[in-house]
């Protein structure tokens, strides 16, 4: 957080802005909608004067992967960007977020719905939340199996002070075209989601939060309505 900015890193950001918005844009076209899609700028790893620039420049949503690292950032924070938390969370840093963010996309387990809600509850507030689902079904991942979905969906809106708006995912790498076939099967639980929920008011299913740098137009075919972008926005991460 004490690298010198760039010039050159600037203009970086104001060009690919201007490419992402405008490859956004083709592919809802080509996708046939017109409601909204939104870009989040994934800010892990990147000064807050290059966040600010690209709040500057449109990018209304920031999503923070780390909570010590946000926790850093966020005085720094300019022009009074919307926050969402999609990293993976651990129950006891909840109330350090709880009311410094305006949805958590990573939702993957009771207990952390449980702290979420309760800590929600002490500050007098709903919690905004998606469901992050597992969608490869892969060992090594977070999230909830695509099978479990039904039963965990229904558990965490008992609670009350968390509120379900969708859900979130991070599909396997794409090594062989097989994201279209997450992609698909995101949106099909997504919509009958949204269908079954639609008249029950603990719920207001409206966001699928899906796509990344390599793939967000593909998303976005797909009913995707937050497109999660960092290192092709922002330029070279170091991890
Ligand atoms: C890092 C990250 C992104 C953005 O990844 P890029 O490939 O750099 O666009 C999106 N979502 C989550 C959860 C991330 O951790």
């Amino acid at each position: 957080m004490t690298e010198r900015l760039s010039d050159n890193r600037f203009s970086e950001i104001l060009e690919h802005y201007k490419i992402i918005t405008e490859k956004i844009e083709n592919a809802k076209i080509k996708a046939g909608r017109n409601d909204p899609v939104r870009l989040m700028g994934v800010t892990k790893t990147v000064d807050p004067g290059y966040v600010n620039y690209s709040v500057k420049l449109g990018v209304g949503l920031l999503g923070e992967n780390r909570v010590q690292e946000f926790l850093d950032k966020r005085d720094k924070y300019e022009g009074n960007p919307e926050i969402h938390f999609i990293g993976a969370l651990q129950s006891n840093k909840v109330k350090y977020i709880i009311d410094k963010v305006s949805m958590i996309h990573s939702v993957d387990g009771i207990k952390l719905a449980q702290e979420i809600d309760k800590r929600a509850r002490n500050k007098g507030i709903v919690m905004d939340a998606l469901i992050e689902v597992n969608i490869g079904g892969e060992e090594s991942k977070s999230g909830i199996n695509p099978d479990m979905l039904d039963g965990f969906i229904y558990e965490v809106a008992e609670l009350g002070a968390i509120r379900i708006r969708g859900l979130m995912t991070i599909p396997p790498p794409d090594i062989d075209g097989s994201v279209v076939k997450h992609f698909e099967k995101m949106q099909r639980l997504f919509e009958d989601y949204k269908a079954k929920t639609s008249d029950d008011g603990r719920f207001l299913f409206d966001t699928l939060s899906m796509g990344m740098s390599g793939d967000y137009e593909r998303a976005i075919e797909f009913g995707s309505n937050i497109v999660r972008v960092g290192s092709l926005l922002y330029g070279y991460r170091k991890y």
